[in-house]
């Protein structure tokens, strides 16, 4: 061999063992997201920039915990999602945005990639921790998705806690549909009732945010996927986002990956993103972020917008997101936190 190839060879192995090892330093075990929208720097005061990464990584912990503890990926990611939901920051559980009618109706689901097992429940309004209810459908009913009313007395008698609806309740969301219902009546005229007015009356992207998604990986190669929010603000009666649709906004398979989605539900719903992804990497072989992207490229040129987090088995994980910012964060199996917000 000339002493050129021989250097190129000893180059292209030593390239390859860096690639594989930074490859081992990355895997995964748990993503995050918080939700996607206009989040910008400029309009974040520090107070609420802190706040929101100590919540993100709080939730990432109590995640990792179960994993560390041997926990299968479902209680990681029943965990995580119970933080989320329980602080008044996020779209999921208190804190979630109003519909048009000044109601909290809450969306979640739940899969299990190694089952294909999944529970959803949508539009419930007295549920504390709307993930967990998700998590009963698939577990303790023979039903995958349950709407309303009868999810929520499902939710009573598998004996999860019920609140009054005003425990949702809080003054930025309020806030929040005041300004929306102003703004959705000046853009009615302006738009002259246009027919994407009226499709949509929710067009200003600011109006979502905050809809909070885990993916999580366990010691058994397991993973598990969970979505939990209120949807969009001023939303129409008995409207359901794409985060209860297994398959639009949450979709898991231990063969491609679990992915969670945020951004306008309606787009995620018609282009049936999570599936889309879980599909381009069951028949096209796609890696994870390959996949991410081709299906969130698609919501762009339709008009929608929004972001995902998707974990493969191997650890592998991608938070791609077409708006200015998107709450997230990740874990590495050996526990270090990684928690972003801008672009
Ligand atoms: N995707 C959610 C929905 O449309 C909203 C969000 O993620 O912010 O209900």
């Amino acid at each position: 061999m000339k002493m050129k190839t021989l250097k190129l060879f000893v180059l292209i192995l030593i390239s390859l063992y860096a690639g594989n090892l930074s490859a081992q330093q990355q895997k995964y075990v748990m993503v995050i997201h918080g939700g996607a929208g206009t989040i910008l720097k400029r309009n974040m005061t520090p107070e609420k920039e802190a706040a929101y990464i100590a919540v993100l990584t709080q939730a990432l912990q109590a995640g990792y915990a179960k994993i560390k503890a041997g926990k299968n990926s479902l209680d990681a990611v029943e965990a995580t999602i119970h933080v989320l939901e329980n602080d008044p920051h996020f779209n999921a559980g208190k804190g979630a945005v109003f519909t048009h009618d000044g109601r909290n109706e809450l969306d979640a689901a739940i899969m299990d990639g190694k089952t294909l097992m999944a529970g959803s429940v949508a539009g419930v309004t007295t549920i504390k921790n709307p993930i967990s209810a998700a998590r009963a459908v698939m577990e303790k009913s023979e039903h995958v998705m349950m709407v309303g009313t009868g999810a929520e007395q499902f939710a009573k008698e598998v004996g999860l806690e019920i609140v009054d609806p005003k425990y949702f309740w809080t003054k930025d969301r309020w806030e929040g549909l005041q300004k929306a219902i102003k703004e959705d009546s000046v853009k009615a005229v302006l738009d002259h009732g246009s027919k994407k007015s009226e499709l949509f009356g929710t067009k200003n992207h600011d109006y979502k945010f905050g809809t909070v998604g885990c993916v999580a990986l366990d010691k058994a190669g397991n993973l598990a996927a969970g979505t939990s929010t209120g949807g969009m603000t001023n939303k129409k009666y008995g409207r359901v986002g794409d985060a209860p649709i297994i398959g639009a906004g949450t979709y898991c398979n231990n063969e491609t990956a679990g992915i969670s989605c945020t951004g306008w539900g309606e787009f995620y719903i018609r282009n049936v993103v999570a599936k889309t992804i879980s599909d381009l990497m069951e028949y096209k072989n796609l890696s994870v972020a390959e996949a991410s992207k081709i299906a969130l490229d698609k919501v762009r040129e339709m008009g929608g917008d929004g972001g995902l987090i998707a974990l493969d088995a191997k650890g592998n994980m991608t938070m791609p997101f077409n708006t200015e910012g998107m709450y997230r964060g990740a874990v590495t199996a050996d526990g270090k936190i990684e928690v972003s917000i801008y672009k």
